[in-house]
């Protein structure tokens, strides 16, 4: 009954563009466009600054600055942008369900390498009083379907935040974004010799998902990979 109650609030939607689906379209969570031809950031694209890659995620350049070993992303920006946004702050769900089975499908079809040696998925931890806010941690939902969809194990519990830091959008100097997030987040597992892919929805500057890594680090892992939901706001367009 609440299920049907949420549907007339929320009807449900296509996870990449966020059209409302027909009925028909309902049993899956695409739309018949988007069931048709998922527009994933094609193989020979860097997620980040647009330019060629051979390796299906970040070029060379783009991984430089990084702690991380790769980085790949799942959509262009543009594509999900209102299906991230309604994931976001309507609570969609279902809609969060749609984006994680994509990410695994994405995960199979473009980096079966990931498959076959991650050893723990982890999502960047929200704060929690944002968490509290929200009412859930969007990427949770996103981990527990690729880890559904894949087998692959999922901790939520393996990384956490350790104190309040403010939106890194609002800051304007590199040092400041890197004094917020400076020791913020704090590991509570053993990952002596792990292979962690860490999970995050959107790819802007990277600091976050850098401070993560340097911290997993720090705890030992063996690799830290990070797969996202979608690149920066880069116009990705199929030309
Ligand atoms: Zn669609
Ligand atoms: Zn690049």
């Amino acid at each position: 009954m609440k299920e049907k109650l949420m549907e007339l609030v929320f009807p449900p939607r296509c996870a990449v563009c966020g059209e409302v689906l027909t009925l028909q379209e309902r049993k899956g969570f695409l739309c018949k466009k988007c069931g048709a031809h998922i527009p994933f950031i094609s193989k020979d694209i860097c997620p980040h600054c647009g330019g060629k890659t051979d390796t299906a995620g970040f070029c060379d350049f783009c991984l430089k600055p990084f702690a991380f070993e790769t980085a790949c992303a799942a959509f262009p920006y543009e594509k999900v942008r209102h299906a991230i946004h309604l994931f976001k702050y309507e609570g969609g769900k279902k809609l969060g369900e749609g984006l994680g089975a994509l990410m695994a499908e994405y995960l199979l079809q473009y980096h079966e390498e990931l498959l076959v040696k991650t050893d723990i998925i982890l999502s960047v931890p929200l704060h929690p009083k944002k968490e509290k806010r929200r009412g859930f941690n969007q990427t949770h939902i996103l981990c527990q379907k690729i880890s559904e969809e894949t087998g692959l194990v999922f901790r939520k519990d393996g990384l956490g935040r350790k104190r309040d830091t403010v939106a890194q959008s609002t800051l304007s100097t590199p040092e400041e974004r890197r004094q917020n997030l400076k020791d913020a987040f704090e590991t509570t597992l053993d990952f002596s010799g792990k292979r962690v892919l860490l999970v995050d929805d959107i790819f802007t500057t990277g600091s976050t998902c850098n401070e993560c890594a340097k911290e997993l680090y720090r705890a030992d892992a063996k690799e830290v990979h990070i797969l996202c939901l979608s690149g920066a706001g880069l116009s990705l367009e199929e030309k």
